[in-house]
């Protein structure tokens, strides 16, 4: 009998994979299932992306690339990051991953030791507690409930601190949230970081282009210029140019952290995919009238949902600012169903109803969920109307 890693034992698999799954195996028994429960957009990829790695095919490129990535992606990165976000990188601040997630997995393994501690806002991206445990840090968890749109306050990020911080994740707009920090909001807490001068701030910006509040968008660089070299940006082509499958993301920051996370991909996975690099290089470069395109349905989708989930008796729903999930608090259905929790609720949802969604607890905000607006207008309206007739019952 062998027995495994220790580190197995700190970790979850990812659970809003699994609900897909679950959903997934009811389908193939010919349930009719309506899934929220996807974290990926439902377009196609847009077909001059497509064009440019057929042309990569063609014309041989498939072989290995540099490890962090082509120079002329690098040139994309850098000037998009320019173009968008007035921010100034060179070739060797900027590393090409797997997706945003080996971008984030790297920082982790290139940054933390046994005995620092990294702040993790509530809700989370599920991966950012498990990719510290697997770093062997400590996640420190900071929660927050719809009454401050689900966004930490500058006195909560103090209290949060303690000799052993080193780093910090922000994700906005955020999944699950949907919710996006102002550029006040940032100022107030860069106040904050600036007087803890040993925390890096993580800023994953995967859903800059999905998002609707009119302000222009802000990262928390954009708000506190002097935190530069304090800060790694995250991003992926995943979300904005709906090319989950790709696996393209990247990591901007300080040259000597940028330099090691490379190291650990120069160790693991070597260069992303050469065909998929071109086509991020194209999504990049090109027209930018398909985020558009995709982003006016996102928005579309959202007010519909969002007016109808506050039509049924026990969910309460806040309008998010951007990305395509909706987190209603779901305690008065809970409640009202007389089940135990979001996870429970969860499960009825989907055994009784037919619906799948990832309960707030994968994120940690329980009694909440997540649903996944990625999907069309009649599966949503459908949802809705079978939740609600679950608890008219
Ligand atoms: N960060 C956040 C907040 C996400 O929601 C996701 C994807 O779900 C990622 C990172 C990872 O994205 P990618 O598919 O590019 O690895």
């Amino acid at each position: 009998e062998f027995s495994l890693a220790q580190r197995v034992g700190r970790i979850k698999p990812s659970p809003t994979l699994a609900v897909t799954a679950k959903a997934a195996e009811l389908k193939a028994k010919g349930l009719d299932v309506l899934s929220l429960g996807a974290g990926e957009p439902d377009f196609d990829t847009p077909e001059h992306i497509k064009d440019a790695a057929r042309g990569a095919m063609d014309r041989g490129f498939t072989k290995y690339t540099p490890v962090g990535g082509t120079p002329s992606l690098k040139a994309a990165i850098i000037a998009k990051m320019k173009r968008d976000n007035a921010l100034d990188y060179k070739p060797n601040q900027v590393l090409v991953s797997t997706g945003g997630k080996q971008a984030c997995y790297n920082l982790c393994q290139a940054f933390l030791n046994a005995t620092d501690e990294v702040i993790v806002p509530a809700p989370y991206w599920v991966s950012y507690p498990d990719m510290v445990l697997l770093a062997d840090a400590t996640p420190v968890v900071i929660e927050t409930t719809q009454a401050t749109r689900f966004k930490i306050t500058p006195e909560q990020l103090e209290r949060a601190i303690t000799p052993r911080t080193k780093m910090i994740w922000l994700n906005s707009p955020s999944n699950p949230s949907g919710m996006a920090y102002t550029r006040a909001e940032l100022v107030a807490l860069g106040e904050v970081l600036r007087r803890h001068p040993q925390i890096l701030i993580a800023s994953d910006d995967m859903y800059e282009k999905i998002l609707w509040t009119g302000e222009p968008y802000s990262n928390i660089v954009n708000a506190c210029p002097d935190l530069y070299e304090r800060t790694v940006i995250i991003h992926a082509v995943s979300k904005t140019y709906s090319m989950t499958g790709w696996r393209i993301g990247w990591a901007c920051g300080p040259a000597k952290l940028i330099t090691a996370m490379a190291d650990i991909q120069s160790q693991s996975t070597s260069n992303p995919n050469s065909i998929a690099q071109v086509a991020a290089e194209a999504a990049l470069s090109g027209d930018q009238t398909c985020v558009t395109t995709m982003v006016e349905a996102f928005k579309r989708r959202h007010d519909a949902l969002v007016a109808d989930l506050n039509s049924v008796p026990g969910i309460e729903c806040a309008s998010g600012d951007g990305t395509f999930y909706v987190f209603p608090n779901v305690d008065g259905l809970i409640a009202r169903l007389g089940v135990k929790d979001d996870l429970e609720l969860s499960d009825l949802m989907l055994q009784k109803a037919l619906v799948a969604l990832v309960p707030g607890s994968a994120f940690g905000t329980p009694g909440h969920v997540r649903l996944s607006f990625a999907t069309s207008e009649a599966v949503l309206k459908g949802a809705v109307e079978r939740i609600r007739a679950l608890v008219s019952g």
